[in-house]
Formats: C-alpha cells, sequence, structure tokens
C-alpha cells in the first residue's frame, strides 16, 4: 500500500494509474476506521481496478462548539486496517497541505441543507462539499462511495456530481451496525458505559416507526412521536431531532408514501448520534 501526503505526488501517481487505463474507486474517510469504512473499501475494491482512500479530519466542515479537537484519530492504527482491508493508495494530508492558504473561493450548498444535520450545522455542507471538489480533483474516481449513516451528506454530494459536472459515479451503501442494531461510528468511543448500553434503542424506535407505516400509518407527525417517546423512555439522551422527508429530495410530507427517510439526532454527553432508514412505503 502507498501512504501519500503530497497533493502534487498524489495527482501525480493517479495520472500514472489512469494512463494505464485502470479505474479507481474513491472512499472518502475522516478515519479512526470501523466496520463502516471497510464495508465501504471492499465494495470499492470488488468494483475498480484501484482502491484509493483519503483519511482527512476536515476542519471546514465542523462549527466552532462543535468536537473537531475531540474526534478520534489513529493512523498507525488505521494504516494497518487499509493495508489489510487491500486498499492501494491512502492519501493522507495535514491540514496546511489542503488548505495553506485562506480559500479565495468555496462552495455554497443551497438545497437539501434546510432539514436534518444541516439546519443545526451551519455551513456543515459548505465544508463537506469544498472538500470533496478538492479530493475528487486530486483522486480523480470514477466511482466514489458514501454511507448511506450519512443519508442528508449522500444527497448533498449528489447535487454537487451533477451540478458540476464531475465524471463520477455516486455509490450510496447500507448502514452498517453493531450486534444490538447501533449504526457503527468513530464517534460511538465518547458514549459512556451506560449510554452505550441505551443507545441500540435509536435503531429499535425506527425499526418500530417503520413496523407502524408498514401496518398502515401514514400521518407522519404521529410516527414522529412514537419514536420521541421511546428515545425520551428508554435513553437519557436529549434529542435533537425526528424529521421525516422523501428521499433523497428531502421535501416535507404529509402523508407518508413513496420512498422516505426517518431520521434521528440525539445528544449524549460527549457525543452526538445521528440514525435514519430509508425505505419505500
Ligand atoms: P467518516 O469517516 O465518518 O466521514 O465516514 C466516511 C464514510 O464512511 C462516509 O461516507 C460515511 O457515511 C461512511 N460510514 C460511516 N459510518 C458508516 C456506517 N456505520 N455504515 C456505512 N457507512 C458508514
Amino acid at each position: 500500500m502507498k501512504v501519500i501526503t503530497s497533493i502534487k505526488e498524489m495527482q501525480q501517481y493517479i495520472m500514472t494509474v489512469k494512463q494505464s487505463g485502470k479505474t479507481v474507486g474513491f472512499v472518502p474517510t475522516m478515519g479512526y476506521l470501523h466496520e463502516g469504512h471497510l464495508t465501504l473499501m471492499n465494495q470499492a475494491k470488488n468494483e475498480n481496478d484501484l482502491l484509493a482512500v483519503s483519511i482527512f479530519v476536515n476542519p471546514l466542515q465542523f462549527g466552532p462548539n462543535e468536537d473537531f479537537d475531540s474526534y478520534p484519530r489513529d493512523f498507525e492504527r488505521d494504516s494497518q486496517l487499509a493495508e489489510k482491508n487491500g486498499v492501494d493508495v491512502l492519501f493522507h494530508p495535514s491540514t496546511e497541505e489542503m488548505y495553506p492558504t485562506k480559500m479565495s473561493l468555496a462552495a455554497k450548498v443551497h438545497s437539501r441543507i434546510d432539514v436534518l444535520c444541516g439546519r443545526q450545522r451551519n455551513g456543515h455542507f459548505d465544508g463537506v462539499a469544498t472538500v470533496l471538489i478538492k479530493l475528487f480533483n486530486i483522486v480523480q474516481p470514477d466511482r466514489a462511495y458514501f454511507g448511506l449513516k450519512d443519508a442528508q451528506q449522500v444527497a448533498v454530494v449528489d447535487g454537487l456530481i451533477t451540478d458540476f459536472n464531475f465524471p463520477i459515479t455516486l455509490v450510496p451503501v447500507e448502514i452498517v451496525r453493531e450486534e444490538d442494531g447501533l449504526a457503527k461510528s468513530s464517534r460511538n468511543v465518547n458514549l459512556t458505559d451506560q449510554e452505550r448500553i441505551e443507545a441500540y434503542r435509536l435503531f429499535e424506535s425506527l425499526q418500530m416507526a417503520k413496523q407502524a407505516i408498514l401496518d398502515g400509518e401514514r400521518d407522519p407527525k404521529v410516527i414522529e412521536e412514537l419514536i420521541q417517546n421511546h428515545i425520551l423512555e428508554h435513553t437519557s439522551g436529549d434529542i435533537d431531532y425526528v424529521e421525516i422527508y422523501r428521499y433523497p429530495e428531502l421535501d416535507e410530507l404529509t402523508e407518508l408514501t413513496g420512498k422516505i427517510i426517518i431520521a434521528i439526532a440525539v445528544k449524549f454527553t460527549n457525543v452526538r448520534l445521528i440514525d435514519n432508514i430509508t425505505f419505500d412505503v
């Protein structure tokens, strides 16, 4: 496995790869790799000639009161995991390499952001879009893999690729979960022991909601309340949001039909967890 920290070197490496006619699959991450990331990597490995992964904790997508400093990092462990999982090239630039000076222009996301995490995390998706424009230009992938764990991110990347004409196929990948149902996340290490025991209730509430809809409930307000009550009753977390939209458009619904997303965010002591399910009604 090749580890590259310089943008120039990465671009040169990718140019040689592309000249030989090979396809490039790309998995952008912020590191502290877990099985969710590895699932994206395995799929990308199977569908492309070369697997490129980036590890970069992007300061632009963290708000002033968010967890940029406490975001978990362990490059040694990550690079071993990457190598074991067939990564061909691991791109690991420093913040100075990616942002040597204040940027003279940056992305501004207009749609699909005034709901869910976008509503509370002002500028978050602008930061995501800005770093992805840079990473797409550096890595020049044929296919880019994103987890539905961050379903709003998938919707925003879909818009980015279309609007900026990147010749890239977006591949959304299903959420990978712990045995008890908790969606895998680098941030789960910041749960207290008691919170970790409770945390599966988030997914349980989504499953209950799905069942109620399959049993005939069509009022989004009733479903939202059902989820809120379940989380309040069984966890010590504070609910940030419980929301239901059409997916991937993220339009409001008055009646549950078509492809929908039910998404939740819950704040625990040191970490805010998100989870969702998407399905056809
Ligand atoms: P992150 O390092 O958290 O930015 O995640 C990098 C990529 O892995 C993103 O596309 C995430 O959506 C995806 N990812 C993170 N956790 C999971 C999970 N539990 N299941 C599937 N994909 C995930």
